[in-house]
């Protein structure tokens, strides 16, 4: 038999201390023992306590004209802590909610799980059927809805098979939509009590927030997080991306995306300030910037690109360095060159909403400073390290979890392992299982690895399209497809596209003998079904290419997508 190669690095280490004489007679494990004067689960939590002992008058939150200090942030987290227990929400309940980044989805991150419950931020942009299955899945108790979404919330809840309380948020920065709920968001605050007094969890294993992605097949997966993670990545991104009491974050990111990429809590860790903003506008963000000083922020590439073609007149300018964030699709040069012109200096992260966000970056060294733009925008683009909360990072062989040569050349799959990977899938331990196989979170993404030990995605083998920050599921487009009477076969793949990242792009085969069907009326066709931005942008007609098994080649596809006129 052949023996079994040891690979250095690849082994996740045993967790359990081994009951051995060693151990019994250590003089460091006896009478040295945990409670709670030297030990406290991990979480978020405590960073707002905190900060509202050290900065009480100092402004937490901005939104519009309207300023809260850190006291009155605490203050309002803990009313909605007590609001919901009074509701009987208890440890284990869900509260989703579905709002655009204003102060009630942040206060959300810490008065949900002050009550001991879960929260699920919900993607605004999803579709009626799919936030009534994710609303069914998560099992929400609780649902906090911002006026903006009455329309697919509505139809959302009538498709439901039970009641839910629903509380309305009525954000005097916006007026349309309608009221759904018995009350709106202020007075359910009103109904808590502002000093009331939160415990922490009793594990910090407990689920802090559920947030669905569409993986790789047509219903989301519901990721689960846990106040360590949370804890943890929160300070992992304050230290990579150089958090500071004086530092004011402008949430240009979607907090249902990862928790904001645990922004929401990293911010209040570093005792900085949150400034909201309910749309990703030009017209908003620069001189948000401009008045509040902004420093940080954070986004998908289409943030910056979107920044970048704005209309002169918007494009307010200022005397200070913004540092700006990106993930989700690596930023090209031109882009990076053109952010740089405008005052905002680019750190380009990568991660997944099972690994809380950002868990790689491409941090900076001292010596790319003088290199020409084009040779330090390729440095740039790498995904880079892991950060420094992630415990290990490997590209590897996944049938064999050898781990590639460093050589920039040799593809393989990027696995990483540690305290910031989620607990796993709600109610699916089969995808658990698979993501989390011999001891490593298996990405999907495929990736090299340079001899400085950065790496560099460059591909996906998970069938995902990734347009403008937001995941779509190949196989969600091609069940509608496949829905319609004229369609006999279809497969959707990514296109590059110069706006979005990636638009999809569908490969149709009519049944013979079909009426004539034109590329509009599958457009229109799935624009009656999916989510606006799921909607596929091209349609080309034919054969689809297989595989002696029968199996369409996406790979092929993909390279037919990439070439055809866009
Ligand atoms: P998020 O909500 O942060 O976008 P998702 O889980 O929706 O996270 O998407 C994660 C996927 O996005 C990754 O598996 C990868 O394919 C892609 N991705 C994330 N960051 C980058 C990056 N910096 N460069 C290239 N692809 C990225």
């Amino acid at each position: 038999m052949a023996q079994r190669r040891k690979i250095a690095g690849t082994k996740a280490p045993r967790t359990k201390t081994p009951r051995t004489k060693a151990r019994r007679t250590n003089p460091f494990e006896q009478a040295l023992d945990r409670g709670p004067a030297n030990y406290a689960p991990l979480t978020p939590l405590s960073f707002l306590a905190r900060a509202a002992t050290v900065y009480p008058d100092k402004p937490a939150v901005i939104h519009g004209d309207r300023t809260w200090s850190y006291a009155d942030f605490y203050a309002r987290c803990r009313r909605l802590a007590s609001a919901l227990r009074r509701r009987g929400i208890r440890r284990g309940d869900t509260v989703a909610v579905m709002a655009p980044n204003v102060p009630a989805l942040l206060e959300a991150h810490y008065g949900v799980p002050m009550a001991g419950a879960v929260l699920n931020a919900l993607n605004y942009r999803l579709d009626a059927r799919t936030i009534a299955f994710i609303l069914e899945h998560g099992e929400a108790k609780v649902l906090i809805t911002d006026r903006e979404f009455s329309d697919t919330v509505g139809q959302a809840l009538g498709m439901l098979r039970r009641k839910i309380t629903v509380i309305d948020i009525d954000d005097p920065l916006h007026a349309g939509g309608q009221l759904l709920g018995e009350k709106d968001y202020e007075a359910f605050l009103a109904e808590g009590d502002p000093d009331w007094a939160w415990r922490g969890p009793a594990d910090e294993w407990q689920a802090i927030c559920l947030l669905y992605t569409s993986g790789t097949t047509g219903n989301p997966k519901g990721v689960v997080y846990h106040h360590r993670g949370a804890y943890l990545n929160a300070l992992g991104n304050a230290l990579a991306f150089g958090l500071t009491p004086a530092s004011v974050y402008l949430w240009t990111l979607p907090m249902f995306h990862c928790s904001g990429w645990t922004y929401a809590w990293a911010v209040t860790a570093a005792g900085g300030t949150h400034v909201c903003l309910r749309r990703v506008e030009p017209a908003l963000i620069f001189p948000a910037i401009k008045r509040h000083r902004v420093t940080h922020m954070c986004g998908a590439p289409i943030v910056m690109t979107t920044l970048i073609h704005a209309p002169e007149a918007v494009k307010v300018t200022f005397d200070h360095v913004v540092e700006m964030a990106t993930g989700g699709a690596a930023p090209p040069s031109t882009v990076i060159a053109a952010m740089e012109a405008m005052g905002f200096r680019v750190t380009h992260l990568y991660g997944l909403t099972e690994t809380y966000g950002p868990s790689t970056l491409c941090a900076w060294q001292a010596d790319w400073e003088g290199l020409p733009l084009k040779a330090r925008a390729e440095k740039m683009a790498r995904q880079g390290v892991r950060y420094p909360t992630i415990e290990d990072l490997i590209i590897a062989d996944p049938r064999s979890m050898a781990p590639v040569p460093r050589d920039g050349r040799t593809v393989g799959e990027v696995m990483l392992r540690g305290n910031t990977v989620m607990k796993g899938y709600l109610k699916n331990p089969r995808a658990t299982r698979a993501a989390l196989r011999r001891g490593w979170f298996h990405t999907g993404d495929l990736a090299v690895w340079h001899p400085d030990n950065y790496m560099e995605i460059k591909d996906r083998s998970k069938d995902i399209i990734i347009s403008g920050g937001e995941n779509i599921s190949s196989l969600e487009v091609e069940e509608v497809l496949y829905s319609h009477p004229a369609v006999m076969e279809a497969a959707v793949v990514a296109k590059p596209d110069e706006k979005w990242g990636e638009v999809p792009c569908a490969f149709v085969t009519l049944k013979p003998g079909a009426p004539p069907v034109g590329a509009e009326d599958l457009i229109q066709w799935s624009r009656d079904k999916l989510a606006r931005y799921k909607v596929p942008k091209h349609v080309v007609f034919g054969a689809l290419p297989k595989t002696s098994t029968g199996k369409i080649q996406k790979f092929v596809l993909r390279e037919q997508a990439r070439s055809a006129p866009g």
